[in-house]
This record gives structure tokens, C-alpha cells and sequence, in this order.
């Protein structure tokens, strides 16, 4: 098939039973590919009320049919599996070059069934596909992992791991692949640990059809001198997401002392220019990226390589548990890579256990020391805890909500998280739309889906009106780069236009969709895995939208910001306006009309079979 590696590989672990069959076109031609692919899988596979971390969630890992191919940028690949972090649909994205590798090899689809009975890595050399032994592997940290199975395998071979943590099952560990790029969110990882699978390694070599080859390779030399021509793309190479945590702290966006603050004094200090002169000896890119904004580091003060800090990592290690130094940053984020760990849900939980530790929540006796807000001792101490899950790390391995739940005081008032997944790095009580955005992410707490920080600021900050608008936007535009393969900061960061996307894809696929065809489906992932939070759990609906009470109790305590609040009743408002533009009912919940106009009958049918009331 045009576009598309042609194959769904499915491995039951338990069993060891390896079956390829071909992908169908009608499936290609309504979930177009990647998170369409891996929701509609989920879907119908999954029974509700599995256990995330038991042999019936499966791990789905998936690419779309721009991956692979010469368009800019073409190298994304989602996991995605019931999260163990939130019980709900759980996906993350991650760029590299494993994408392209998968295609290359026939395979669209990647599904992990069952449990292996001891650790075990998967070989996919195109049609050779094996269950090995990773014994050797296991207990190394994830980027130590991926070296040692290079040399093993060879550099022909695409590979990612997962580190310590996620063998020990911690909620937020992630995936990681080409040294440091990582499927961070919703504990994808810890699935993959679940299933005692250290690493997936794939060598391809087929080619990928494309249905117009000429028209296809003009729009992507188009395409790509597109990028090249763009103002700002310089700053953007030399710099990549470091260049905004300075930014983000003169707007009063910089997630600081555990979201008390959006501004960290000293914050200069962690600016691009400065970790590009004390750090960065290299830039990278993924899959053919014109605009590679990956920085390969070597941290002098603590002898160690790491990929970043970008941007989030920075925000969350640095503003939200209060380092200004970026050496210290990138020493930390080496140390969470390693071990496997998302460095948002992770900067999360520590900054959270610093302020419980602060308020007297936490003792020393319970924690094993005492701990401190811009310590690297009291950082370092909590990673080895958490991946270890010794002590106190047992309780924070399961992420901040049941951390908060546990140690009870008022501290679930400052567990900074939506549907128990960690915030990412903008604190928005100045930002209503971005606010809005995170509340309402079907993941939880996350920035991919949509992220507004900027339209709160062109419109006005406290300005509510049209705001959700904005959201139902960009939660169908940014999570459509995730259909089909290709990374999305060419248009968020370097202003490439979204309109040359559909007329590439007719070239590749041959399917003839004009760019609201292609919302149209986004927006019925969007509904189906909203569906799928609500078939998880039974009150499922807008209590589950809310934000911390921090956030609308509380103000902004220093900054340009200092005094903001966003007030509940702004936050009905949002939510108000948001169900309403979506079609939703007032508790949030998909109406049956509007699942049966997205084309979701399966849907109705089985919320209705469950008695859910539509
Ligand atoms: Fe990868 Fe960054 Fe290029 Fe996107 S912009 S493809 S994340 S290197």
C-alpha cells in the first residue's frame, strides 16, 4: 500500500508466537496512521478494567506514512498502551531514526501482547523476527543498554531501550532511543518493563511505495528548501527548546519551586547561549530534519554525555526544583535518561517531595535524609530511591497524585497533575487557554496535544473569550503530526506552513484528503479517546478536567505574574465553553450525536452495551 510499510507485527510474548499480517487499506484510510492507529487498536483490543501492568495491556508502537520518506522531518514513532500513570489512554511520541527503520522493515504496526517469562529483547531484521534473551542487559541503564546492543547488532540496527526503572515498573518511566530521545509521557516504558522486554532493535531494508513518486520527491525538495528559508531557523538550530526557558521566565510561564512561582530568580543562567557555551559539542537531528534541535552535551563538571536538557527538562529539573546552574541541570537529566525516567513526571515528584519535606508533610526519618530545593544530593538521592523503589522512592515511583494521597495534609492541593499524569514545564495561572489546554488533554497534564501560551499572551491574558476556540484548535492541528509520522516544530517553531502536509500526503498515499478531511479524523481520535477514559471509569467526566486547587487557591508568589490566580469560576467558563464547542455534554462526555457524526457507531454501541448514558 502507498505510504506504508504494509504490515501489522504482532508478537504474543507469552506464548512466543509471531504473526505479520497485512495492513488493511480501509484501516489506513480512516486512522491515517500512528496515534489513529494505536487509539483504534486500544480500542478494540483492550477489555476495560485490565490491569496496565499485566500481561492483557498490550503496547502498541506505531508510525504513519510520511515516516520513512522525504519529507522534512519524517522520523515520529507513538507507543501507546493503557497508561499504568493515569488508567486511561496512554501514548508518547518520540523522534530518532526507529521510524523510518520500522517502514524500511514493512512494518506500519508493532504489538506487543502477553508477558515474556524472563528478560527478553525483540530482533527485527525485515522478515526475521526473534524473541532473545536480554539477560545481559537488564539492571543497565537505558542509553548503556542501547551502546551494548549496537555493538552486538550493529549500527545498521535502530534500537530502544528502556532503563532500570522501567524494569521496576515506575509509573513515569519512558522509552528511550538514540541516545537520549525519549517516549517520555504516560509511562510507556513502564508497560514495556511490564512485559520484561528491555529493548526492541530493527534493521530494515525494503523500500516504501509511494502512489505519485515524482509529484511526491519535488513537494519534498519543495518542502524542505521551505524550511531552510525561514527567518529564524538559524536560532532555532543553535539553540533548540533551550532557547526558551529565559523567555518563558520574563512571561511568568517558568514552572518554579514546585509550581509556586512562574519565575525563578537567576534563571539567565539556564539560557541556550550559556549551555551552548559550557556544554554542547554537537547538534542533532532526527530522521531527516532540516532543522535538527538537539544538542549532544558533555557536562565537565560531572564527567558525563548527555542529549539536552531541552526545554522541559530544564523548566521542570531546573525552575521546579530550583537549579541555576545548567551543568547541574544536565548532570540530573543524565541521571534520569539513564535510568529511564520522563524528566517532566520525575521534576514533578521531586519538587513535590521537596515542598512536602519544606512544609514538614515529609520528615527525614521517613525520607531517609533531608531534602532541599536546589540540592543536587537531595535530587540524585531521590532518582536512585524512586528507580529503586526503596523507601519513600516506593510511594514517589507511583507518581505525584498517589504520592499526595498518601502522605495527605493539604499536600493534594500542590500535586501538580491532571488525571494523575505530571504537568508539563508552563505554569499557567496567567495563561487561561494553556490552562485549558492541559486540562483537557486526553492524556493528562501534557503540552504536545496543544500548547497556547503565546495566543494568551497576543489576546490578553485575562481574557477568556474565544480561548477554548483556540484549544479545539490545536488539539486537532498538532496531534494531526502525530497521524502521520512527521515532527510538528517545523510549523510550531520555524512557521513551515501547514498546508503543504496535505498535498504531500495525496503524493505519498494517494488519498485524495484536503486538510480539513484530515482534522476531521484528528478530531475523531480526539472523541475516541476521550471515549476510551470514560469505558475505563465509570464517573469519568469533568471533575476529572480540573487543575490542582494550587492553581486557582492560590497565587503566583514573585514575578511579573506575582498575584495571579485563575478563579474556578473562570475555570467552569472555560470548561463551558469547551464541551460546548466540542459537542459535548456539560459533564464533558461525547454526545451520541456527535460520535455518530465523527463515524464512531462502535463506539455508542459499546458505551451503551456498558449502559453508560449518552
Ligand atoms: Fe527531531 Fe527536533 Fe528535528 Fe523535530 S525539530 S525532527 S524533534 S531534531
Amino acid at each position: 500500500m502507498n505510504g506504508y510499510g504494509g504490515n501489522i507485527l504482532r508478537i504474543n510474548l507469552t506464548q512466543g508466537d509471531i504473526k505479520v499480517q497485512p495492513l488493511d487499506e480501509t484501516m489506513a484510510r480512516e486512522w491515517i496512521g500512528q496515534r489513529g492507529f494505536i487509539a483504534k487498536i486500544l480500542w478494540d483490543e483492550l477489555k476495560p478494567g485490565i490491569d496496565p501492568l499485566g500481561p492483557d495491556n498490550l503496547l502498541v508502537m506505531s508510525t504513519g506514512p510520511l515516516a520513512g520518506t522525504l519529507v522534512p522531518a519524517g522520523g515520529k514513532v507513538s507507543f501507546g498502551a493503557k497508561s499504568p500513570a493515569t488508567g486511561i489512554y496512554g501514548e508518547s511520541c518520540m523522534g530518532g531514526h526507529i521510524a523510518a527503520e520500522m517502514k524500511y522493515a514493512g512494518y506500519d504496526i508493532i504489538i506487543l501482547e502477553g508477558m515474556a517469562a524472563k528478560p527478553s529483547y525483540i530482533y527485527i531484521e525485515d522478515d526475521k523476527i526473534e524473541i532473545r534473551d536480554a539477560s545481559h542487559l537488564w539492571g543497565k541503564g537505558a542509553i548503556q543498554a542501547e551502546k551494548l546492543l549496537k555493538e552486538e547488532l550493529g549500527d545498521d540496527f535502530q534500537i530502544c531501550t528502556i532503563g532500570p526503572a522501567g524494569e521496576k515498573v515506575v509509573k513515569y518511566a519512558c522509552i528511550s532511543h538514540d541516545f537520549g530521545r525519549q517516549a517520555g509521557r504516560t509511562g510507556m516504558g513502564t508497560v514495556m518493563g511490564s512485559k520484561n522486554i528491555k529493548a526492541i532493535a530493527i534493521c530494515g531494508s525494503k523500500s516504501i511505495p509511494l502512489a505519485d513518486m515524482a509529484s511526491a520527491v519535488a513537494k519534498g525538495k519543495e518542502m524542505l528548501k521551505g524550511c531552510f528559508a525561514k527567518e529564524n531557523l538559524d536560532e532555532w538550530q543553535d539553540y533548540g527548546t533551550a532557547g526558551v526557558p529565559v523567555w518563558a521566565n520574563k512571561i511568568g510561564a517558568f514552572p518554579t519551586k514546585n509550581f509556586q512561582s512562574s519565575y525563578l530568580e537567576g534563571n539567565e543562567a539556564l539560557d541556550g547561549k550559556i549551555m551552548r557555551e559550557k556544554m554542547v559539542i554537537n547538534d542533532k537531528g532526527c530522521f531527516g530534519c532540516p532543522s535538527p534541535c538537539g544538542k549532544y552535551c558533555y557536562v565537565k563538571e560531572y564527567n558525563v554525555y548527555t542529549e539536552g536538557p531541552e526545554y522541559e527538562t530544564t523548566a521542570l529539573i531546573g525552575g521546579n526544583c530550583v537549579f541555576t546552574d545548567i551543568e547541574q541541570v544536565g548532570y540530573l537529566n543524565y541521571l534520569c535518561d539513564e535510568m529511564g525516567l520522563d524528566t517532566i513526571s520525575t521534576g514533578n515528584v521531586i519538587g513535590f517531595a521537596m515542598e512536602c519535606f519544606e512544609k514538614g508533610i515529609l520528615t527525614a526519618e521517613q525520607v531517609g535524609r533531608e531534602i532541599k530545593f536546589g540540592d543536587v544530593a537531595s535530587f540524585k538521592y531521590l532518582v536512585e530511591q524512586i528507580t529503586a523503589r526503596q523507601g519513600i522512592g516506593d510511594i514517589l515511583a507511583e507518581g505525584v497524585k498517589y504520592a499526595a494521597e498518601r502522605f495527605g495534609g493539604d499536600s493534594i492541593k500542590f500535586a501538580i497533575q491532571i488525571k494523575g499524569l505530571e504537568w508539563s514545564g508552563y505554569e499557567s495561572r496567567s495563561a487561561p487557554s494553556n490552562m485549558l489546554a492541559y486540562m483537557t488533554c486526553d492524556l493528562g497534564a501534557h503540552h504536545s496535544r496543544a500548547w497556547s501560551v503565546t495566543h494568551d499572551i497576543a489576546v490578553g491574558r485575562k481574557v477568556l473569550e474565544g480561548k477554548a476556540q483556540k484549544v479545539v484548535e490545536l488539539q486537532h492541528i498538532r496531534p494531526f503530526f502525530d497521524l502521520i509520522g512527521c515532527c510538528r516544530l517545523q510549523w510550531v517553531e520555524i512557521g513551515f506552513e501547514l498546508e503543504h502536509y496535505p498535498e504531500v500526503f495525496r503524493y505519498i498515499t494517494g488519498f485524495d484528503y484536503s486538510q480539513e478531511d484530515l482534522m476531521k479524523i484528528s478530531e475523531k481520535v480526539w472523541n475516541l479517546t476521550r471515549a476510551f477514559a470514560w469505558r475505563e471509569i465509570v464517573d469519568f467526566g469533568r471533575k476529572y478536567d480540573y487543575p490542582p486547587a494550587r492553581f486557582y487557591e492560590e497565587a503566583v508568589t514573585t514575578g511579573p505574574n506575582a498575584g495571579d490566580t485563575l478563579s474556578k469560576e473562570a475555570l467552569e467558563y472555560l470548561l463551558d465553553d469547551y464541551y460546548n464547542l466540542r459537542g459535548w455534554d456539560k459533564n464533558g462526555l461525547p454526545t451520541k450525536e456527535k460520535l455518530l457524526q465523527l463515524g464512531l457507531g462502535f463506539v455508542v454501541q459499546e458505551l451503551e452495551a456498558m449502559e453508560r448514558k449518552l
